[in-house]
């Protein structure tokens, strides 16, 4: 089995919060999100054996407790993706995958199958704006995008309802920059959406502070990102709509915010 791959991080315990994890991250991704720090994962391929992963889940195995996958987008090598979170499985780790979305079909497989535990869902922009969200994943700007923000959307959309629908612990997320996603009105919407289509309180609605520094587009790298008191200001307009909201800042962690 081959895999597209990126990079490991072999103890990681920002990328699945409460859980100490090896974070694998494969290449390739539907999407050209401007504020994207991998970018040079889209492009350049740096085809693996999955065996050589293999080896760094076993090394890692007696200090973590489960396995993340991220990229990139982990569901667009879904045959890989399948066959490592089996090997996970199979050594008693849990499960789990940062995803954009534009793989309901593929997230609907691996729940089926029993192989996954949690799924971290991006949700870039508003679903309701399919404008923005087109802006917000580089449609329009870079070369590479797939399908048209309809279609995006759409997709984003049936991949959440397929994961609140089922067993499967849902994260969903937003990440915030400056002058493009996270206005007010931007992160009401999306914790308005969130409240139509997920039921379960439990699930965690995450304000993420974007870190433009290392940016695909190039003006955007001297952005001043979104500091602590803004997210949180941020988090009070989600409230409106969702009671479980967190925030997660580069220099405090992830904080479940109290209202
Ligand atoms: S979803 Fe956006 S930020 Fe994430 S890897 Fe793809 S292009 Fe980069």
């Amino acid at each position: 089995m081959k895999v597209n791959y990126g990079a490991t991080i072999p103890i990681s315990t920002v990328d699945w919060h409460t859980r100490v994890s090896i974070s694998i991250f494969f290449r390739a991704c539907p999407y050209r999100c401007p504020y994207c720090h991998n970018y040079e994962y889209l492009s350049e391929p740096d085809i693996i054996d999955a065996a050589e992963i293999e080896k760094d889940i076993i090394k890692s195995k007696p200090f973590i407790s489960s396995v993340l996958f991220s990229g990139g987008e982990p569901f667009m090598q879904i045959g890989a993706l399948k066959h490592l979170a089996a090997f996970a499985k199979k050594n008693g780790l849990l499960v789990g995958v940062h995803t954009n979305g534009f793989y309901p079909e593929h997230t609907a497989e691996l729940i089926a199958k029993g192989l996954v535990d949690k799924i971290f869902i991006d949700v870039k922009a508003p679903p309701d704006d399919v404008e923005l969200y087109g802006r917000v994943v580089g449609y329009g700007e870079f070369e590479g995008v797939v399908g048209t923000p309809e279609e995006i959307v759409d997709r984003v959309t049936r991949t959440v309802d397929i994961v609140a629908a089922s067993d499967v612990e849902l994260e969903i997320r937003t990440t915030v920059i400056r002058r493009l996603i996270g206005s007010a009105d931007d992160i009401s919407m999306i914790a308005r959406w969130v409240a139509r289509h997920v039921t379960d309180e439990e699930v965690c609605y995450v304000i993420q502070q974007g870190l433009p520094e290392n940016s695909m587009r190039e003006s955007m790298r001297n952005v001043v990102p979104f500091d602590r008191d803004e997210i949180l200001e941020l988090a009070g307009h989600a409230h409106e709509f969702w009671d479980n909201i967190w925030i997660r800042v580069k220099d405090y962690g992830n904080e479940k915010v109290k209202f």
